[in-house]
């Protein structure tokens, strides 16, 4: 079949093994994906992965036991557990001890024609929700894992970090609660398409002396953690959705000193992200900087690379 495939370097091939459906799962053929930054990390070297990368995706169920689900247009959760350890028994299957995750953790990802997944992990798609907003479901849903984790209400003060595709994300999803919110940035288009929805921004110079309650770094870099320490509030939250290939040094005395709790965030509750665009609560469109077929998929990361870019779209 046709895929990317990293391996050092990222290829195109279109002779790469389409998968086989294990017990249990379903062979979709992936009709489109998105390039999301934990993507570009890994050609990177993030996670030491190599296969096909990609885990934001809609396809056509082609094969599965369960009849009901063949044809059906589906979006898919990106862990896949074993349901059986201890994390899988506390209700915990994200953090399964022996996971694979799709494109990202032994598991061969949607960068390609065909792309297995369990059948538990599949959810139809309404026919309102098209298939451009379809792909972002995965990161819209990593973003409603937020209001899983921290209660924010109109009282609150919050600050997004970041004003990239995530960034944009997390501020629609935290502006549905009435918080007083703010994203800094430092891309004058992209904070600009946050004008426009009416949620205030900010360059990230005009942030020092402020403080607020709690503090979401999206910004995609190893600083955006001090910058959140340094404007969050004594006593105030950080939540952290940054991931990237390259360590680095973290100074967290200021957790100690000023008694922030640092929360880490990562995959959500994709009916909430599926009801929102349904509702049309959010808007993905903005979002979409450019599309590209999949034999251009090289092509794509390298678009997606550039700090201007937004949502990079493969048609499979
Ligand atoms: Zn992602
Ligand atoms: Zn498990």
């Amino acid at each position: 079949m046709r895929a990317l495939v990293f391996n050092k370097n990222l290829t195109y091939t279109n002779d790469y093994p389409a998968p086989v459906p294990a017990k249990g799962e379903a062979l979709i053929r992936v009709t489109h994906a998105g390039i999301c930054n934990t993507d570009l990390e890994i050609i990177r070297g993030y996670m030491g992965f190599q296969g096909v990368p990609g885990h934001e995706f809609v396809g056509i169920v082609e094969e599965c036991d369960s009849k009901s689900m063949i044809g059906r247009r589906v979006v898919g959760e990106i862990n896949i557990s074993c349901g059986s350890c201890p994390e899988c028994l506390k209700n915990l299957g994200n953090h399964c001890r022996k996971r694979s995750v799709l494109g990202i953790l032994h598991k061969d990802g949607i960068f390609a024609e065909y792309a297995t997944l369990p059948v538990n992990n599949l959810h139809k798609l309404p026919v309102e929700v098209s298939d451009e907003e379809a792909v972002f479901i995965e990161p819209l849903a990593a973003a409603f894992e937020i209001l899983e984790q921290v209660s924010i209400n109109a009282s609150h003060n919050v600050c997004v970090l970041g004003d990239g595709k995530m960034g944009i994300l997390v501020a629609q999803v935290l502006s549905t609660t009435g918080c007083d919110l703010l994203v800094s940035g430092h891309h004058r288009e992209k904070l600009s398409i946050l004008d426009e929805m009416d949620i205030k921004t900010a360059r990230k110079e005009q942030l020092p002396g402020a403080r607020f309650d709690i503090v979401v770094d999206c910004a995609g870099s190893r600083t955006g953690i001090e910058t959140a320490l340094n404007i969050v509030r004594p006593g105030g939250t950080v939540v952290v959705k940054t991931t990237v290939a390259k360590k680095g040094h973290v100074d967290l005395n200021k957790v100690v000193v000023n008694e922030i709790t640092l929360t880490g965030s990562r995959c959500g509750p994709f009916p909430a992200a599926i009801k929102a665009i349904k509702a049309g609560s959010v808007d993905l469109s903005p979002l979409i900087s450019r599309r590209f077929p999949l034999n251009e998929g090289v092509r794509a990361f390298h678009y997606a690379s550039d700090r201007n870019s937004l949502k990079v779209v493969v048609d499979i």
